[in-house]
């Protein structure tokens, strides 16, 4: 009798439970090691820039890459109002699939994973643009990215102190509560985001709202500074002042996509970028000198998204977590999706794991 193929299906629960048994720093920490390398084999990667579906209120994006053996894609929205209605700003969920036959090999929650890839990519970025030595990250929109990038930046850079702003005082103050145990870490409160920069030597910007904000203008901004600008990822929504841009090294994920989404939306169209992987790859600088200002303009990649599927396979498979699903149909006679249909009665088939190498 042919077996049934079955997908692995991490809900929310499930990828919760891993990240937990793995440790926070520790998971961000291997999906950067994940990123990197897929960063590093750039050209294997058929890439294009998000498909996006924009409405008043937000964004639902389709984010697809493939490097011919695995196939990934991603689901996630951006709706900065859903807060009012005690609904997540960003929701996401993705698939690995094997190339060869076209079968899913797992289907997953990726809404933490984002969270863990951004701030994974953003600490990769930063340990190639930040001076070396820094040990205090402003930290501005304390929402939900906020306690990954600030663990990610103390555990791949070794910031100590994060002086952390947001126009609500109860998400700083959330901030604070949930990495209070944290050895080695401190969280500041700032009266404003002018008083969080002082002495800083890293920004990470990761507000939410569906505009063009200035949350950083130039004279906030001091000599040799690394800026992490996660939040303006849409086009219409950015968090910088373009001044700011216009003196500084900018560092993107894929050209194409950014100078759509990102803060470079506000430059001219051919103002010159570097891209991370030429950056990580060692063929161009992150950074020119001590006084440079640098900019990582992220806006969130779908490689970043193939990795942390590869990471989660691969960790589920070792923890067994999960479940396996029959997600698509599979007929014993696969020409015969009408009589498989029909046969509701018959006994149920032994199941098949599709999952033996993961990616
Ligand atoms: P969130 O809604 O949970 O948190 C956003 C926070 O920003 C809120 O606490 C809000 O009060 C605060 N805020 C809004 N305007 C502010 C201002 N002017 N000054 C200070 N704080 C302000 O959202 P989130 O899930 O944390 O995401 C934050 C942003 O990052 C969103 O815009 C999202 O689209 C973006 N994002 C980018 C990537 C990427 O890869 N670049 C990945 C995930 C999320």
């Amino acid at each position: 009798m042919k077996e049934i193929a079955m997908t692995r299906f991490l809900d929310a629960g499930d990828v919760a439970a891993l990240v937990r048994e793995t440790g926070v720093a520790s998971a961000i920490a291997q999906i950067a090691h994940h990123v990197r390398q897929d960063f590093l084999r750039w050209d294997a990667f058929e890439k294009s820039a998000r498909l996006a579906s924009h409405s008043p209120g937000g964004v639902i994006e389709l984010m697809p890459a493939s490097d011919g053996v695995h196939y990934a894609f991603k689901y996630v929205n951006g709706h900065p109002r859903n807060a009012l209605a005690a609904m997540p700003t960003v929701m996401a969920f993705g698939v690995l699939a094997e190339v060869a036959s076209g079968f899913p090999l797992l289907l997953a929650d990726l809404t933490l994973a984002t969270a863990l890839r951004t701030a994974a990519t953003s600490a990769l970025a930063a340990q190639a643009m930040a001076r070396p030595g820094a040990t205090v990250m402003a930290l501005i929109g304390n929402g939900a990215q906020a306690e990954f990038q600030a663990l990610a930046f103390h555990a791949m850079l070794g910031i100590r102190e994060i002086r952390a702003y947001d126009i609500d005082p109860a998400a700083t103050a959330r901030l604070a509560r949930n990495l209070a145990a944290v050895p080695g870490l401190q969280v500041v409160p700032a009266e404003s985001a002018r008083a969080a920069l002082d002495g800083a030597g890293i920004v990470s910007t990761v507000t939410a709202d569906k505009t063009r904000a200035t949350i950083l203008t130039p004279e906030m901004v001091a000599p040799g500074v690394h800026i992490n600008a996660v939040g303006g990822d849409c086009p219409g929504k950015t968090e910088l002042h373009a001044d700011i841009l216009r003196a500084a090294r900018i560092v993107v994920e894929y050209a194409p996509q950014t100078r759509v989404e990102g803060e470079i939306q506000q430059l001219p169209a051919d103002w010159p970028v570097t891209e991370l992987w030429e950056v990580l790859a060692g063929r161009a600088p992150g950074r020119g000198g001590a006084d440079e200002v640098t900019v990582f303009d992220s806006v969130g990649f779908a490689l970043e998204d193939y990795a942390a599927l590869r990471w989660l396979h691969a960790a589920a498979h070792a923890r067994h977590r999960g479940s396996h699903v029959e997600l698509v149909a599979t007929p014993p006679d696969p020409r015969d999706l009408y009589g498989w249909m029909m046969a509701a009665a018959a006994p149920p088939q032994p199941a098949r794991a599709m999952e033996a190498e993961p990616a």
